[in-house]
């Protein structure tokens, strides 16, 4: 097919995530067509003729006079040695400070988050006591644990796998570990304290927040029904 890997990991680690890369295969292709080429390995062949015309050598040259020189501070501890706020906090699955980070630095977009449910309205409700009238989820399924918001989380502990870890296919939500949450398209919640399917929780039906088999105490499922059933 003439696929070939491409080295931009990085760059989908900027805000943006993968969304960034339609650009870029984009922009690609109108290159290789601008140039006549026909395939990549021609178009590759082409651009470095190209480069290397246009004084490349030169250029990386100059780029590493500039990075041993003038930019070398940038490189170095010194210039790298701030590191992310900190609060002292072990994060939760409910609540957090809300800072946002793991939504933004997430390039899958698999972070999001929803207002806490009846927050004020309801001083006695499931969210009593919960900080922030925002709470943070994670679509597990988008996640390629990159560690991003593990890096950027304020609070100590990793948000892809603390945070409610939402599924919508079966399949995967069995063969997960931890606790965990998953969407049925009838909107039934199932959870899962984090082993086997014996200790799954399921309503006994999508419109019930309450488990029929296990652990009607089961506050993690019940505050995950005030998200899916207001
Ligand atoms: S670890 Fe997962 S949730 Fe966290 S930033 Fe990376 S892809 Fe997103
Ligand atoms: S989970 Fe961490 S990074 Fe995400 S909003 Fe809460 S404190 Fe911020």
């Amino acid at each position: 097919m003439g696929v070939r890997p491409a080295s931009v990991c990085s760059d989908l680690l900027k805000p943006g995530g993968y969304g960034r890369l339609a650009p870029m295969l984009k922009a690609l292709t109108s290159a290789v067509v601008a140039s006549g080429a026909t395939n990549l390995d021609e178009y590759r062949s082409a651009s470095l003729d190209a480069a290397r015309h246009a004084g490349h050598r030169d250029t990386a040259a100059e780029h590493l006079i500039d990075v041993l020189g003038a930019s070398k501070g940038k490189y170095e501890l010194a210039g790298n040695d701030k590191l992310p706020r900190e609060v002292d906090h072990d994060l939760e699955m409910w609540g957090c400070v809300a800072c946002n980070f793991c939504v933004t630095v997430c390039p899958n977009d698999a972070f999001f988050k929803l207002p806490t449910p009846k927050a004020d309205a309801d001083p006695g409700g499931i969210f009593a006591g919960i900080n922030g009238r925002q709470q943070y989820l994670v679509f597990s399924e988008l996640c390629n644990e990159c560690g991003n918001c593990l890096t950027f989380c304020p609070e100590t502990g990793d948000p892809a796998v603390i945070k409610p870890r939402l599924y919508l296919e079966e399949e995967r939500f069995e063969a997960a570990e931890g606790p965990r949450f998953l969407l049925g398209s009838d909107g039934a919640v199932t959870a899962s304290a984090g082993g086997g399917a014996d200790e799954h929780c399921r309503p006994s039906s999508p419109s019930s927040t309450q488990p029929k088999d296990c652990r009607s105490d089961s506050t993690e499922l019940r505050r995950m029904g005030e998200f899916i059933t207001p």
